[in-house]
């Protein structure tokens, strides 16, 4: 194979299940807890991702402080006031940014950012993609201004001929956006199942 040939190389994409996720509920009880020594009962998690101390800074925040391969991690417990059911919020120790959840990867805790990761969802970019592509042709035939044209929830099939163009070329066209808008709701079905199971109205 010639060099710099792509070809054949398979590219993985790490997604976040593949990691143990460590959400910050679990360190809620801590708000109230004496410092000290301190264990998370959560069996996949290596034992220095296990055991933390818990410190209080100056300003009186709490903190989760670990040694993971001779590096110390401060994870930041910041409660939100501002909201009714007061979330609380971890840090990322390389970002600092408030997180639900952080992963737990091999020598530390990080965010999703922080790792590149992706999220599994976003497998369901050619939605995205379809969702572009539809809206394009549309725009293409019924004009920019045509009141649904964006609209995801009309179907274009009833839409009425614009002036200047020609019975022919306006079926086909039509045709072609009606097959991708068939296409593009069973995709948006299956992603609205799995943001929010199969509800029962
Ligand atoms: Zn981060």
């Amino acid at each position: 194979m010639p060099r710099g040939s792509h070809y054949g190389r398979i590219r993985k994409r790490p997604y976040t299940v593949e990691y143990h996720r460590l959400s910050a509920i679990v360190f809620k009880p801590l708000l109230q807890a004496k410092l000290g020594r301190y264990t998370i009962t959560l069996d996949h998690l290596s034992e220095q991702h296990k055991n933390f101390e818990l410190i209080e800074t100056a300003k009186k925040i709490k903190v989760a402080k670990f040694h993971i391969k001779s590096q110390t991690l401060h994870i930041a417990l910041i409660q939100d006031d501002c909201s009714a059911s007061n979330k609380l919020y971890i840090t990322c120790p390389c970002c600092q940014s408030k997180r639900q959840h952080l992963y737990a990867v091999k020598n530390a805790y990080a965010c999703r950012e922080c790792l590149g990761l992706h999220y599994a969802t976003q497998a369901e970019r050619p939605r995205d993609r379809l969702m572009r592509k539809i809206r394009n042709k549309r725009k293409k035939l019924w004009g920019n201004d045509w009141p649904e044209v964006l609209n995801m929830f009309a179907l274009s099939h009833y839409w009425a001929k614009p002036k200047g163009i020609h019975w022919k070329t306006f079926y086909k066209a039509k045709e072609e956006i009606y097959h991708l808008e068939r296409k593009y709701w069973p995709m948006v079905e299956i992603h609205l199942n799995k943001q929010f199971g199969h509800l029962k109205i």
